[in-house]
């Protein structure tokens, strides 16, 4: 498919991503966003996505972003409606009238954990690093203008880790490459998006690496940030970020799970692994979804219930992989 074909001849579009989104989340739906301003003039194009975290303003048209639903956009995408980097669509929620309203609706994504079901039409390709990588296969090559190739770009680097994650492919780093001989300033995007953190966010990564356990022989970790102490450093979700990558990267650990409090018994999961665990799956049977090495879900309950409930699921995985890899010794 291309994106020409899904557009051609509509006169309203609507593009949304899933809640508290992440650079894939913005750099998608931004990208498509400028390219629609930047080659369909004559489409009255909007996005509507929660506001994200801090350093993404050197992307084109932030400032154009609906963060909140107005009594008249309910009904005011009447033709397409567009759901980018989103597996599920309570992840719209907020949002989720105007997709109603649309005669058509089409889902670009690349979780593992999507169906392919919801929307009428659905390009969702698992083996994708990135919705960006995805939405870059659906543009016309020789259109993409320096402002979607940032956002792309953008979008790329913090799905893949800045390309370490396993997700990463010989394609995705064409796709870099070409974006990067648009002019982009790649230093500055992957320092200001993916690692620059302010005074506040290097403190309580700081408690939370502090705080973390090791369970499981070494090779899980877990941390947990509730509600007094993100009040204590004055933080939000958006400032947690990069804690769940960091007790990843623990020597010895293959799966990490990071909760942080967002109401009384009410925690948001966040799961990685290295090589094996199977982290949508858990997420999965918890409602939420994901990739194989990073998902999320939310739980309800204290913390200690939560990691026991995934616990079951986690060892049984830990022991289908001891068993295999003695298989493989034998050999
Ligand atoms: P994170 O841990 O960074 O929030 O999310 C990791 C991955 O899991 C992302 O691709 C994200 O879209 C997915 N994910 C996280 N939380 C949820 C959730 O509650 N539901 C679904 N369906 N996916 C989630
Ligand atoms: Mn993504």
């Amino acid at each position: 498919m291309k994106l020409d074909e899904l557009i051609n001849g509509i006169q309203t579009l609507g593009i949304t991503g899933h809640v508290r989104p992440d650079g894939d989340c913005i750099g998608s739906t931004l990208g498509l966003y400028n390219y629609v301003k930047d080659n369909y003039p004559e489409i009255d194009v909007t996005l509507y996505l929660e506001e994200a975290k801090d350093g993404f303003s050197y992307m084109s048209r932030i400032d154009e972003i609906v963060h909140e639903m107005r009594e008249e956009d309910k009904t005011a995408v009447k033709d397409l409606f567009i759901i980018c980097d989103c597996s599920t669509l309570d992840r719209i929620e907020p949002f989720a009238e105007v997709y109603e309203h649309a005669k058509k609706r089409a889902c670009i994504d690349h979780h593992v954990s999507n169906l392919g079901d919801f929307a009428d039409v659905n390009e969702v390709k698992p083996e994708a690093s990135s919705t960006c990588e995805v939405l870059y296969e659906l543009l016309d090559e020789s259109r993409i203008s320096k402002a979607v190739a940032e956002c792309l770009y953008t979008g790329i680097v913090h799905d893949t880790g800045v390309f370490k994650y396993s997700s990463t492919s010989g394609r995705t780093m064409a796709i870099a490459g070409k974006l990067m001989d648009l002019g982009i300033d790649f230093n500055d995007i992957i320092d200001n998006s993916f690692y620059k953190k302010s005074y506040v966010q290097n403190q309580i990564l700081g408690r939370a690496l502090l705080e973390s356990v090791l369970f499981y022989d070494g090779k899980c970790i877990f941390s947990c940030i509730d509600e007094p102490t993100m009040k204590f450093y004055n933080v939000t979700g958006k400032d947690l970020g990069g804690v769940i990558e960091q007790l990843r990267l623990t020597d010895g650990v293959e799966v990490a799970i990071f909760l942080y409090q967002t109401g009384a018994d009410e925690f948001k999961v966040s799961l990685r692994s290295k090589k094996y665990i199977d982290c949508a799956t858990i997420a999965m049977a918890q409602g939420g979804g994901g990739h194989k090495r990073a998902a999320g879900f939310t739980a309800y309950g204290k913390a200690v219930e939560i990691v026991n409930r995934i616990s079951d699921s986690l060892s049984l995985q830990f022991k289908e992989y001891e068993k295999t890899s003695k298989e493989g010794t034998l050999d």
